[in-house]
């Protein structure tokens, strides 16, 4: 198992990208090392493995790395919270900013039964709009959030405060 410093290692620090100012978090030097990625899934794995999730929604397309393994390792479903236009079917639909742009979110209408047990997940908490606008859209379907887990938060942003009343965990912070 790798320590928290060295994951954290494992994240880089992109300055001015993708726009002047912003610092990104740049993960996939994280993910191309597999004792590394591997040991993210499973203490994931291990926080949730009680937790009565029934299925985990996660936002395109840095949270896939994370939701899609962590639900095979949980065996619950896994639903892809995806750009506007990508979903064959009826959706709906959460616009939103974020730390460096505008966007917006779907998931497919009745893919989460009202009254499921949902968990999100995401790479990074940044300002929170984008976790924000997931959480509308799982309570529009009147499912319930169990928390909200993150590779890693960017303290100095106060996402948080954006998530007031949900539970968050983030196993790295900046
Ligand atoms: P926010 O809505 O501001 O919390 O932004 C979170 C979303 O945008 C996540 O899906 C991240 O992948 C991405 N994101 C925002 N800011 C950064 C950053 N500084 N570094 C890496 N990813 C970021």
């Amino acid at each position: 198992m790798q320590t928290h410093k060295q994951l954290t290692e494992l994240i880089r620090d992109v300055p001015d990208y993708p726009t002047k100012g912003i610092t990104f978090k740049d993960i996939t030097p994280l993910l191309s090392d597999g004792e590394a990625y591997a040991c993210v899934i499973a203490r994931l794995a291990d926080r949730y493995r009680d937790y009565d999730v029934d299925c985990i929604l996660g936002m395109e397309a840095r949270g896939f790395c994370f939701a899609a393994p962590l639900a095979v390792q949980l065996k619950t479903g896994f639903i892809p919270a995806r750009k506007p236009g990508k979903l064959p079917r009826e959706v709906i639909s959460e616009h939103y900013t974020l730390e460096y742009d505008t966007s917006c979110l779907e998931i497919h209408k009745h893919d989460l039964p009202a009254g499921s047990r949902v968990l999100i997940v995401d790479d990074v908490l940044a300002t929170g709009g984008t976790a924000r606008a997931v959480t509308q859209l799982v309570k529009a379907q009147g499912a319930d959030v169990v928390e909200l887990a993150f590779l890693a938060e960017l303290s100095y942003l106060k996402g948080k405060d954006l998530l007031d009343g949900f539970s968050i965990y983030s196993m790295l912070a900046f």
